[in-house]
């Protein structure tokens, strides 16, 4: 079946000025929720008879090949689902799936507000919440995930409401509070290097801004992580590691190849049990602990064996060293996870299975699953 013959059975099933086709003027105008419903219900069989298969698009920040994207197959694009209602009484703001985190940060700024969302202006809405999501706020408010109201969940029978080398030490305290004390033993440390220090207030929709732009755009990108407890001579392994793979990387065309160390105190780990559930397998008892992160910048496709192969060593010894010393966390973030890694499977079997049958429930033939392939499947 050609992706022509499922254009034609979209357009018998849609009004002409509702599906807009690549080339047409009207390409780049909105739908809505519903419309994707449809578009789900009309490609369900063709899915079924594997003559296509789709991918859902937020923001498109997630950069897995065929992940928000898919070659020769339909990618649902939802960044001009756009629309942020704020309810002031109730505290609570409404976003459609194609916004990005700056936009909100801009709308509530109006108002002096913020929320728990990406650190990054770039940042997609679904994307980040659907895969935890890290955030400015996340040592008190835990993932973005965790500050979700209610998803619109859209499902294939019916629409329901739920409820150089160089280092740089980021560091945000999100009260307003000048100079705070407890940032002391990080602010104070010697010596300074004041050029660089950017210590100041600053609001959130600046500090997202700010984040987005030092992303690169336009060149080759990467990350894969993982976890380990928040132990001094397991993460000084690390670093040590780290300094060694450099060297491996170190001459290839316009390579940043860089370790972050992401701190989950008890504190955000207290969220993932007490919120409506607890599928990340993560526990209070065990923090606080470390997210360790190799992301990586370069700019020749010819290079990505040997880029790939040194950031997945240095994950590999990352792990070892934890282990060798008891400081091993299964856990892997899944919005920083590589292909070859399992963040469903890091949760453990009993949440995987939840998870497996949540989908069942919504998705039993299976659709998102078989005919959806980007992303971290939950029956492999
Ligand atoms: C420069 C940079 C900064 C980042 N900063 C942060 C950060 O601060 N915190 C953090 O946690 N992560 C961060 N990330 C990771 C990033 O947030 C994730 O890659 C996230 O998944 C991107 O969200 P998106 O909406 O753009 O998703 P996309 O890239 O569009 O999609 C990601 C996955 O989610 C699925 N998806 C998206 N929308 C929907 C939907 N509506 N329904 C069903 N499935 C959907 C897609 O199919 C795909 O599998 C950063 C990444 C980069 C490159």
């Amino acid at each position: 079946m050609s992706a022509t013959t499922i254009i034609e059975g979209l357009e018998q099933r849609f009004e002409a000025d509702q599906l807009h086709v690549r080339g047409s003027e009207e390409f780049d105008t909105l739908n809505g929720a519903k419309d994707v419903s449809v578009f789900l219900t009309v490609i369900n069989p063709f899915v079924l008879n594997d003559e296509t298969s789709f991918a859902v698009r937020g923001a498109g920040q997630q950069l897995l090949a065929g992940c928000a994207n898919i070659q020769g197959g339909i990618t649902l694009d939802l960044r001009l689902l756009t629309g942020i209602d704020l309810d002031l009484g109730t505290g609570i703001v409404s976003i459609a799936a194609g916004e990005r985190w700056g936009a909100v940060y801009e709308r509530l700024a109006e108002h002096g507000l913020g929320v728990t969302g990406s650190r990054s202006a770039k940042g997609g809405i679904a994307g980040l919440a659907l895969s935890g999501g890290l955030s400015f706020f996340s040592s008190r408010e835990g993932f973005v995930c965790h500050n979700v109201e209610t998803h619109v969940m859209i499902s294939l029978f019916f629409a329901a409401q739920f409820g150089q080398t160089m280092g740089l030490n980021q560091l945000y305290y999100t009260r307003e509070v000048e100079n705070p004390p407890v940032l002391d033993p990080f602010a104070k440390v010697q010596p300074q290097m004041e050029q660089l220090n950017s210590m100041r207030m600053i609001n959130l929709k600046d500090a997202a801004a700010e984040q987005a732009a030092m992303s690169s755009e336009g060149i080759r990108c990467s990350y894969m992580n993982t976890t380990v407890k928040s132990d001094a001579a397991t993460l000084k392994a690390v670093a040590e590691a780290f300094a060694s793979t450099l060297d491996l990387v170190k001459g290839f065309e316009g390579v940043a190849f860089s370790l972050t160390l992401q701190p989950y105190p008890v504190s955000l780990l207290e969220k993932c049990v007490s919120a409506v559930g607890n599928v990340t397998g993560l526990t209070p008892d065990e923090g606080p602990l470390v997210s360790v992160l190799v992301l990586m910048y370069w700019k020749t496709p010819q290079d990505d064996g040997h880029i790939i192969a040194a950031a997945t060593d240095l994950i590999q010894k990352t792990k070892t060293e934890a282990a060798a010393r008891g400081q091993a966390v299964p856990y892997t973030y899944m919005n920083y996870a590589f292909g070859f890694q399992d963040p469903i499977g890091s949760y453990g079997d009993e949440n995987k299975a939840l998870l497996q049958s949540v989908s069942k429930r919504y998705d039993p033939e299976g659709i998102f699953q078989k005919g959806c392939p980007g992303g971290f499947k939950l029956f492999v």
